[in-house]
């Protein structure tokens, strides 16, 4: 694999620079300041609550749902039982809101997970769960407002909504170009082989059902 692959699975980070104490891809930091800025004006706190995760994290917390020891939530936030499941039901069960290791877009640097922090209620944390950011939930005007907005900075919601795949995370944006420059150098055969030599749970069901896994949860997203 070379540079450009491996930083696309989240197995190099040398095109990350620091963004207020987290790491994202050198290219989205002009537009995300511009974002930042505008949702100040329009009295929103933008916080990221995650941004570059790296594929050994992608991992930790993969194998920590997998075997139980991290809830998997289904799309009403209610956890799923996975002990009654197949290891192929679990592994789609979890990517429902966790990606497989090497197919998250953390990876990227391109994409991050924003709230609007001064919009949380007094002793209420952030949860990054769908009702927070639908009506009545703290972060709904935010999210209109990000609707409204982020096109013009650059950026999509690949997740707007739920297409069988990643369920809605009205939470995650994505810089349109850097991402899809990003995306142009993740394949199969790379994610295959990244797997294949890692630790995760699961591996052969995932191996076993790796194309279908991927047009169904990794290029099925919202247009832009
Ligand atoms: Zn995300």
């Amino acid at each position: 694999m070379n540079i450009a692959q491996r930083q696309a699975l989240g197995l190099d980070q040398t095109h990350l620079v620091d963004y207020q104490g987290r790491l994202v891809h050198a290219q989205v930091v002009e537009s995300l300041n511009a974002l930042n800025n505008a949702a100040k004006s329009a009295g929103f706190d933008f916080t990221i609550a995650s941004s570059y995760r790296d594929f050994h994290r992608q991992s930790m917390i993969w194998n920590a749902k997998f075997s139980g020891k991290r809830p998997v939530l289904d799309r009403n936030s209610d956890t799923v039982d996975i002990s009654a499941l197949s290891d192929a039901k679990i592994v789609e069960a979890i990517m429902l809101f966790s990606a497989l290791p090497g197919t998250s877009r953390h990876h990227f640097g391109s994409d991050l997970d924003v709230y609007a922090s001064n919009y949380l209620q007094p002793g209420q944390s952030l949860q990054l769960e769908p009702w927070e950011y639908q009506i009545d939930g703290p972060f709904y005007d935010f999210a209109c407002w990000l609707d409204s907005s982020l096109q013009q900075f650059g950026f999509f919601r690949p997740y707007d909504k739920f297409r069988g795949g990643v369920a809605e995370e009205p939470w995650h944006i994505s810089h349109i170009e850097t991402s899809k420059a990003m995306m142009d150098h993740v394949s199969l055969s790379t994610i295959y082989e990244a797997l294949e030599t890692h630790d995760v749970l699961g591996k052969a069901a995932i191996l076993e059902n790796l194309p279908t896994l991927y047009s169904r949860f990794v290029t099925n997203i919202a247009e832009h």
